[in-house]
C-alpha cells in the first residue's frame, strides 16, 4: 500500500513560460475503521480541489498534490511536501487538532507557504485565524468558491478582500471577515469524475465513499451547523450523480455514505435508490447504500427503505427522535412523528422485519432526568425494543446551540472531553495528536449529576432491553403486570446501587464513574473494556460484554431482584429459564429451549404491537448457532459490535433460523 507518497503530483496545466508551477496540497485526514483497512475517500478535500482545477488561471499555475488522509508524524509530511505554495486543512471535530500540529510543522519548515483552514470546526469568522496565529486564511461555509476566488487573487497579486466567505489578516495585521453570502452552484465538478482520487485508489484501502445528490437543508436544528444557514436545497444534476454511481460499480466501492440532508425530500430520490439497486443486482456493488432519510413524506419513506433493505443496501432504518419531549424540540426547532403514528410505523416495519432504530440526543435544552428517560421508555412502549441510540449532544462551533445568546438562555454548561471513535484502538495509532469535542453536559433544566444520571440509565437501558439482556422479563411484567419500563429500569438500577458488592452493583459504579467523568471532563465517551481487542466501546456496550462476562451472577441477582419486587407470579421461574436461555453466551453453539408456555408467539406478538394473553402450551425451540463464539472477545467483536443491529445476542431474533414446535402434552414437556 502507498499513501506516503506525496512528490507524484497533479499537473493540472502546462507550465507557463517555463515558470515554475505553485505547488498547492490538501489535507483531509480521516480515521480507519475496520482494523486499518477501511477509510472514507477525502471528500470535501476532494470537491474544492476538483473546482479549483477547473478554473483556467488556476489550472494554468498551479499544480497539486496528492491529497493527504492518512495520519503521520506531522513532520514526516509537512518535510515531504515539495516547495508548498498553500496548503489547504480541511477540519472536523476528527482532525482539528491533528491539521493545527501539521500546519505549525509546515510554517516552520516551509515559513513562506500559505496555510488555509476550512470546514464545518472552524469558526463562522475570524476568531478562529486569531486563536491560531499560524494560519494566514479562513474559508467559511462551502469551500468550492471562496477557495478557488482566494487562490485567483493571490495569482493575480490582489487582495482579498473581494473574496467572500473569507477571513485574514489586512497589511496592518487586523484578522478580517469578508461578507458571508449563499452559494448558489449546483454543477460544481465531481472529484470522482474529474480523477482527483484516481492515484489515492493505488493505496488499495477498502475505500468507502461519500455521494452528495443535492447540498443544502431548509431546516433549523439549534444543534446542527447547516441549521444555521437555512439554506435552499440545490439539485446536482442527475447525469452526474448516475455517473458517479457508475464510478463507484467501476471502483468496487462496497459503502457509500449519501450525505444529503434530507434523503427523499424529493421524488427523483427514487430513480437514485432504483439506480443503486440495479448496480448492486448486476455488479454487485456498492453493497451499502447509507442515506438520512427525511422526517417528512413517511409513507414514501417506507416504501423506498423497504426496497432498499429488501434488496440488501441497507441492514436498518432509522426513525429518529433526538427527544420525545415537545418543549424540548420547540427549543432546537425540531418536530416529531406523534407518538400514533410512529407506533403504526413501527408495526408495518416489524410485519415486514425490517430492523429500525432509533436515535436520542442527552441533555438537550429544557430536558429533565425524568423528561428523557420516560421519553426513552415511551419509545420502548410504542414498539421500538431493538435499537434506541443515545449520544451525548456535541456543540458544533457553527451551530445556534454554540452562540453566546443561546447559551445564556438555556443556561447551557459544556464539558471538553477527547474525541475518540467508537471502536477504534485502544492504543494512539502512529502520529496521533488527542482530538476535542465540547459536550453540553448541564443546562438550567439539567444538573451535571443529573445528566450523568440519565446517561447511566441510558447506557443500562439500551444494553439491557435493546440488546435483549432483560427485554423478556421488562415485557412480561409490562403486560402482566402493568409495570412500567420506567419503573423496571430505574428498580433495578437502585437494587444495584445499593449493594456495590454484587456484580450488578458494580456494573452500576463502573458505568456511573464513566459517565460522571464524561460530565467531569475526566475521560472520553468511549472506553476501553479489558479482554476484548484493544478497541474502545460505548458504555452500553461494556454494559452487555461485563454481562457475558459474568453471566450467571448476573442473571442470579437480576432475578433476586425481581423475585423481591414482583414475585409470586407463577410464570416468573420458567420465564426466568426462557430469558436466560435465549441469550447467547460465548462456547455454546448447538441450543435448545423448552418451556411450558409458548413465550416465543407471545413476544412475537408484542412486536408486531398486538399483544396477547400468555398460552399455557408447552414449546420447543432449537437451532445451530452459525456463529458460535468461544472467547469473550469474539462475543463482544461479533455479537456486540457487528451484531448488535442485527439482534444477534438474541437466539429469538432475525438474524437466526430456530425450530420452533409446540409440544403435543406436558408429558413430552421435560425441561
Ligand atoms: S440536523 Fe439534519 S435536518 Fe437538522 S438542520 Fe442539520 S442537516 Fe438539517
Amino acid at each position: 500500500m502507498r499513501n506516503t507518497d506525496l512528490t507524484v503530483c497533479r499537473e493540472s496545466g502546462p507550465r507557463e513560460g517555463g515558470a515554475a508551477l505553485k505547488n498547492v496540497y490538501f489535507v483531509q485526514v480521516n480515521d480507519f475503521y475496520g482494523g486499518r483497512k477501511s477509510v472514507y475517500l477525502p471528500y470535501a478535500a476532494g470537491c474544492i480541489q476538483a473546482y479549483c482545477m477547473q478554473d483556467p488561471l488556476i489550472a494554468e499555475r498551479c499544480r497539486f498534490g496528492r491529497i493527504v488522509y492518512c495520519r503521520e508524524a506531522p513532520d514526516t509530511i509537512a518535510a515531504r511536501f515539495d516547495t508548498p505554495f498553500m496548503v489547504l486543512f480541511s477540519c472536523s471535530v476528527w482532525n482539528t487538532e491533528y491539521n493545527k500540529a501539521l500546519a505549525r510543522a509546515v510554517k516552520r519548515i516551509w515559513p513562506q507557504c500559505l496555510v488555509t483552514f476550512g470546514g464545518h470546526n472552524v469558526s463562522s469568522d475570524f476568531t478562529f485565524l486569531e486563536e491560531n496565529p499560524f494560519v494566514d486564511f479562513v474559508t467559511h461555509n462551502a469551500g468550492e468558491e471562496p477557495t478557488a476566488l482566494l487562490l485567483r487573487s493571490l495569482l493575480l497579486g490582489e487582495p482579498p478582500e473581494n473574496v467572500p466567505n473569507l477571513s485574514f489578516r489586512t497589511t496592518e495585521g487586523r484578522a478580517v471577515t469578508t461578507p458571508i453570502l449563499p452559494q448558489a452552484g449546483s454543477d460544481y465538478p465531481s472529484p470522482y469524475l474529474t480523477g482527483v482520487f484516481d492515484d489515492l485508489l493505488e493505496d488499495r484501502y477498502d475505500f468507502s465513499v461519500i455521494l452528495e445528490t443535492n447540498r443544502g437543508c431548509p431546516n433549523a436544528c439549534s444543534f446542527c451547523d447547516w441549521g444555521q444557514l437555512r439554506s435552499k436545497v440545490r439539485l446536482f444534476p442527475l447525469e452526474r450523480v448516475f455517473a458517479e454511481i457508475d464510478w463507484i460499480v467501476k471502483h468496487k466501492i462496497e459503502y457509500v455514505y449519501c450525505a444529503d440532508a434530507n434523503f427523499c425530500l424529493f421524488s427523483r430520490d427514487e430513480k437514485i435508490v432504483d439506480y443503486v439497486l440495479k448496480c448492486n443486482k448486476e455488479y454487485g456493488y456498492p453493497k451499502i447504500f447509507h442515506v438520512n432519510f427525511t422526517k417528512n413524506r413517511t409513507e414514501f419513506v417506507f416504501d423506498i427503505s423497504t426496497r432498499m433493505v429488501s434488496g440488501g443496501l441497507a441492514k436498518a432504518q432509522t426513525v429518529s427522535f433526538q427527544s420525545m419531549d415537545p418543549r424540548v424540540l420547540e427549543n432546537i426547532g425540531r418536530k416529531n412523528l406523534s407518538p400514533a403514528h410512529f407506533r403504526s410505523l413501527m408495526r408495518r416495519f416489524n410485519e415486514n422485519r425490517i430492523a429500525t432504530y432509533s436515535e436520542l440526543i442527552l441533555g438537550l435544552p429544557g430536558e429533565t432526568y425524568r423528561s428523557f428517560c420516560e421519553g426513552m421508555c415511551s419509545l420502548i412502549e410504542n414498539g421500538q425494543h431493538f435499537a434506541v441510540y443515545v449520544y451525548p449532544c456535541e456543540i458544533f462551533p457553527n451551530s445556534e446551540m454554540s452562540q453566546k445568546a443561546y447559551r445564556e438562555k438555556f443556561g447551557i454548561g459544556t464539558t471538553r472531553v477527547p474525541f475518540l471513535l467508537m471502536h477504534s484502538g485502544a492504543e494512539p495509532a502512529p502520529g496521533a495528536v488527542t482530538e476535542y469535542v465540547e459536550l453540553l453536559t448541564s443546562s438550567a433544566s439539567m444538573t451535571r449529576e443529573d445528566w450523568a444520571r440519565t446517561y447511566v440509565f441510558a447506557s443500562f437501558v439500551q444494553g439491557l432491553h435493546n440488546v435483549g439482556f432483560t427485554r423478556a422479563l421488562a415485557i412480561y411484567l409490562r403486560y402482566a403486570q402493568g409495570v412500567s419500563y420506567l419503573d423496571f429500569y430505574e428498580g433495578f438500577l437502585s437494587y444495584a446501587a445499593a449493594r456495590p458488592g454484587t456484580r450488578a452493583g458494580a456494573l452500576y459504579a463502573e458505568i456511573l464513574s464513566l459517565c460522571a467523568g464524561v460530565a467531569e471532563g475526566k475521560n472520553a465517551f468511549m472506553a476501553p473494556c479489558e479482554g476484548t481487542n484493544d478497541v474502545l466501546w460505548s458504555f452500553e456496550e461494556i454494559v452487555c460484554i461485563e454481562i457475558a462476562r459474568d453471566f450467571k451472577a448476573f442473571y442470579k441477582e437480576l432475578f433476586a431482584y425481581t423475585d423481591a419486587r414482583f414475585g409470586g407470579d407463577p410464570v416468573l421461574p420458567a420465564l426466568y429459564r426462557y430469558q436466560r436461555d435465549i441469550i447467547k453466551q460465548y462456547g455454546k453453539s448447538a441450543v435448545e429451549i423448552k418451556s411450558p408456555y409458548d413465550f416465543y408467539t407471545y413476544f412475537e406478538n408484542v412486536y408486531l404491537g398486538e399483544p396477547r394473553p400468555l398460552e399455557k402450551t408447552p414449546v420447543r425451540i432449537a437451532l445451530r448457532d452459525p456463529c458460535p463464539v468461544d472467547t469473550l472477545a469474539d462475543y463482544a467483536r461479533e455479537v456486540v459490535w457487528y451484531g448488535r443491529n442485527r439482534q444477534m445476542a438474541d437466539y429469538t431474533g432475525h438474524y437466526y433460523d430456530i425450530t420452533y414446535e409446540k409440544l403435543s402434552s406436558d408429558s413430552e414437556y421435560d425441561p
